[in-house]
């Protein structure tokens, strides 16, 4: 199974609980001070970035 991680940069606001939560690291806040899903081929498709995201940036899906 893979998955593709999205971030709405329009919603994230960079606040880094994707980035704390996720067990196998697959965010960084980039330099746009946003998250970046740079690691999604490392998902193991948990949805956890989804709970703790307040403002719902982020999606999982998969492929
Ligand atoms: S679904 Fe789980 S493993 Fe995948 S990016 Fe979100 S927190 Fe990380």
């Amino acid at each position: 199974m893979a998955y593709v991680v999205k971030i709405d940069k329009e919603k994230c606001d960079g606040d880094g609980a994707c980035v704390e939560n996720c067990p196998v690291e697959v965010f960084v806040i980039g330099d746009d001070g946003k998250s970046d899903p740079i690691n999604q081929d490392e998902c193991i498709g948990c949805e956890t970035c989804m709970e703790v995201c307040e403002q719902g940036a982020v999606t999982v899906e998969e492929v």
